[in-house]
């Protein structure tokens, strides 16, 4: 046999064996620079991963590398192969950078959550490897471009279960995502446990019956067809915290939202004398918007509210405290002699400013908590309260306007981020959804920030974000499925500058990122518009 053949031989038995590792992952890094001279390392069973001693978070970190890179877990920084360190130079905490060299591997970070981030494009990097594992020697850095990276699960239409919530952030973590904004109650279902009122859980949890198929432009409701299924759960107190702290070693902080004036129908169930007429009040069991929402005259609306917002700030650490305010119509304020003292005692010239009212009452009770109000954008209809930040969700006009006045804004049309609607155009190859058509190429297209903003109105837009309403997600696997892979391209959405996107080039990582969600056992759309 000539050298020559031999020599491809053993090549190509190398081929089979190792794998040689390229760092392109989803978020793309923001650098990759390979060394001139070649080289590489190998990734092999007995490494150890150090962090520098006394610092937990840091500890976590390096058991999460430990696990994900198949090592075992070392305090301090000396001898270990993979080394993780803080005090990468960079304004931007979540930065990080990876050196892969002779003398092992760096993981730096701006901050720890920095670290995290570069554990993560490593995990992806060889996630879907057997065998040996190559890891050409190489600098690989990575920074977001939005200080908020969220995702909306509504757990109200449907409740989901504490592991699927775990799983969850797992998954926003993959992602490099890093703010969980969790919808909690509704018309349909109360899931928040309020300890100082204990029937919003029992019962306001329970819906006897859901509406059959689609509800949209039934003419007559009340006579449609409902299914027999109670549809029930909330989550104790106790669960929340260590949801909270298990999102939290993610470097995920989790935005609760109770949503006000509207969506109240499973609280007034319980406690009717909040609403204008009095009820009685069922929890619903179809979809839509309801004309019922909490009375704004009546004074026990705001005790009822401090109340609630009292615990869920006892529970949820976030600076971010969401308030809803989207869909809440005023035609019981209207009629309501109550609301319409409050609004001659307060000089207001029309409904809307009845909810500003509300809004500011809250802001002023979450300020004192050290907290800030977010709302959807309906809350700039009758003027935002002082600080209030706002979640642009009817296009992108809403969060435009509050930029101009120099408000913090979330980007989450519908048009390019509403992850309920379709993601193919052939609806007979996907479950039920709520109607619309959202494919991946359009979430990827996304731009959060308006071209006609000037440079410092755009600071003020903080990030961007995919909705998960549940109104036909009936299951974790079915949420799994509408989640993936829209949120990859969100993630990039999230993180990339415009210039450093390229949707051909995105499904091609793609591709590898799926193969890592089948090895983690997650369900995806498998085809791609
Ligand atoms: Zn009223």
């Amino acid at each position: 046999m000539n050298k020559r053949l031999l020599s491809f031989l053993l090549s190509a038995l190398c081929l089979s064996v190792c794998a040689e590792v390229n760092y392109q992952v989803i978020p793309l890094p923001q650098q990759i620079s390979f060394d001139k001279k070649g080289g590489y390392m190998l990734l092999t069973e007995g490494m150890t991963v150090g962090y520098p001693a006394g610092n937990q978070q840091m500890k976590r970190n390096a058991e999460f590398a430990a696990e994900y890179l198949g090592l075992s877990v070392t305090e301090g920084k000396k001898g270990a192969d993979v080394s993780l360190t803080l005090g990468l130079k960079s304004s931007n905490p979540d930065d990080y950078a990876i050196s892969i060299g002779k003398k092992g591997i760096t993981i730096q970070g701006a901050s720890e959550s920095g670290v995290f981030y570069g554990i993560q494009t490593l995990r992806k990097s060889i996630m879907n490897e057997t065998g040996e594992i190559r890891l050409p020697y190489a600098w690989v850095c990575g920074s977001p471009r939005f200080e908020y990276r969220g995702t909306m699960l509504d757990c109200a239409r449907h409740f989901f279960p504490v592991s699927f919530i775990k799983k969850f952030i797992d998954i926003l973590a993959l992602h490099g995502i890093n703010r969980f904004h969790w919808h909690l109650t509704e018309d349909q279902g109360w899931r928040f446990e309020v300890k100082s009122m204990p029937e919003l859980a029992e019962k306001a949890s329970v819906r006897p019956c859901t509406i059959i198929g689609r509800n949209i432009g039934l003419s007559d409701p009340d006579n449609a067809i409902y299914d027999d299924t109670p549809e029930t759960g909330y989550y104790t107190q106790e669960e929340m915290r260590d949801i909270v702290a298990y999102a939290a070693e993610r470097y995920i902080t989790i935005i609760p939202e109770i949503d006000l004036p509207g969506h109240m129908i499973a609280a007034l169930s319980v406690y009717p004398e909040l609403g204008c007429t009095g009820g009685p009040y069922k929890v619903w069991g179809r979809w839509g918007v309801a004309d019922d929402v909490l009375c704004a005259g009546n004074p026990k609306t705001l005790e009822f509210l401090k109340t609630v917002y009292g615990e869920l700030c006892d529970v949820f650490p976030s600076k971010l405290i969401h308030i809803g305010g989207d869909e809440s119509p005023r035609v019981r304020w209207k009629a309501c002699p109550k609301c319409q003292a409050k609004k001659q005692e307060l000089n207001l010239s029309n409904e809307a400013q009845l909810q500003t009212y509300i809004n500011k009452e809250m802001e002023a009770f979450l300020a004192e908590r050290g907290r800030q109000l977010i709302g959807w954008d309906e809350t700039l209809e009758g003027g935002l309260s002082e600080n209030a930040a706002v979640m642009s969700w009817r296009g992108y006009e809403g969060g435009k306007a509050a930029a101009k006045q120099h408000h913090q804004v979330v980007m989450t049309p519908t048009d390019n981020c509403y992850i309920d609607y379709y993601q193919l155009k052939n609806h007979d190859r996907q479950p039920l959804a709520i109607g619309g058509y959202l494919p991946l190429s359009k979430v990827y297209a996304m731009e959060p920030v308006p071209s006609d903003l000037t440079k410092e109105e755009a600071k003020y837009i903080m990030g961007a974000q995919c909705n998960l309403w549940t109104e036909y997600v009936v299951s974790p696997d079915h949420a799994e499925y509408m989640l993936l892979p829209r949120l990859a391209a969100m993630s990039e959405v999230q993180w990339l500058q415009p210039e450093a996107k390229n949707y051909e080039q995105f499904l091609e990582r793609l591709t590898k990122l799926e193969q890592s969600y089948r090895r983690l056992g997650y369900k995806y759309c498998t085809v791609h518009e």
